[in-house]
């Protein structure tokens, strides 16, 4: 099933689909630590599971394809493929697609990915909308991008920034996942920006428990999410207690995700980091919401 006709089918029930990214486990990780991550996951029921894909032209091997493998045969969950393509050949991203279909993935999130100063972008693909277009034209596929509720960081304006977003819908993205938020208020004004700009796929809010603090200052570094005076606050008051910290985060998350879903937001995407127990308690706080 298609990740568009997952959202039309939630809309006539009235619900918010409810989904999950996840990423390979690292290189020197045991394998099984996605069959963990996993178990953890299925029971809650998400509409689908999202796979990342290596940065920086790590990605070859494709673990990303074989855990949306897994994931759709093992789990019996969609699976939403991620794949960037600044760092391949046309040639190269055909022979990714072709893999892809062999098993039976057909549902991917097209993106340009970040550009690694040390290692010079390919050619061929130079933004995502490029790649929307090319596998579009490689046959049944389903596509989905990214959108940044406060901009994408090598973007002038917002204004740019959503008319480039068109670029991607025009191109055959039918639903958009977004970048990390903390403030709520940012992601119903890109929202209301994007309609206004006639785009008209479902947007999908992303959410990123942050439990610790390494994590929040990384987040920050990569992806220049604001931080709310609320949230700052509650992140210096507990930065030197590691469970208090955990649970304000936790709260702060379900708190933006009730918000969302009183507000009639059309999805929740839900980073997990790969880390089902910090998923779990934030379902069992909203469940009865989806
Ligand atoms: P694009 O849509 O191509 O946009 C990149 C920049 O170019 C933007 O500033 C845009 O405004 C501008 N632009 C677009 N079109 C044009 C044009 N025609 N002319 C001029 N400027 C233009 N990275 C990974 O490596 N692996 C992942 O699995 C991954 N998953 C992600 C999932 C989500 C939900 C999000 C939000 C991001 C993810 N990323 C991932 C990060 C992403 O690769 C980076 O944010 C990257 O810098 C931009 O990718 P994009 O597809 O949004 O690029």
């Amino acid at each position: 099933m298609s990740i568009a006709e997952i959202f039309a089918r939630k809309k006539t029930e009235g619900r918010p689909v409810f989904s999950f990214e996840i990423f390979p486990p690292k290189k020197d990780s045991p394998v099984d630590t996605i069959y963990r991550t996993l178990d953890g996951l299925q029971g809650m029921s998400p509409d689908f599971i999202s796979v990342t894909f290596g940065a920086g032209g790590s990605g070859k091997d494709q673990p990303t394809r074989d855990i949306a493998a897994l994931i759709q045969g093992q789990y019996h969950i969609p699976a939403l493929a991620h794949l960037t393509c600044v760092n391949y050949s046309r040639q190269e991203i055909a022979s990714l697609l072709e893999d892809l279909k062999a098993a039976e993935i057909t549902n991917i999130l097209a993106l340009r990915g970040d550009i690694n100063p040390n290692i010079p972008p390919h050619t061929d693909f130079h933004y995502a909308a490029e790649l929307i277009s090319f596998i579009k034209e490689q046959g049944d596929f389903h596509v989905s991008a990214a959108c940044y509720p406060e901009g994408h960081c090598e973007c002038p304006d917002l204004v740019t920034d959503v008319l480039n977003l068109r670029k991607k819908v025009d191109a055959g993205a039918e639903h958009l996942v977004s970048q990390l938020f903390f403030d709520n208020n940012l992601f119903y004004s890109f929202v209301e920006r994007a309609r206004i700009a006639g785009i008209n796929v479902p947007i999908e809010a992303g959410i990123m428990p942050v439990v610790n603090k390494r994590q929040i200052e990384r987040m920050v570094s990569l992806c220049g999410a604001s931080l709310p005076a609320k949230f700052s606050r509650m992140m210096s008051r507990y930065s030197d207690r590691p469970e208090a910290l955990r649970d304000a985060g936790i709260a702060y998350a379900v708190d933006q995700i009730v918000d969302l879903i009183s507000n009639g937001v059309e999805g929740i995407h839900l980073y997990t980091m790969n880390n089902p127990q910090v998923a779990r308690r934030i379902w069992d706080n909203v469940s009865s919401l989806l």
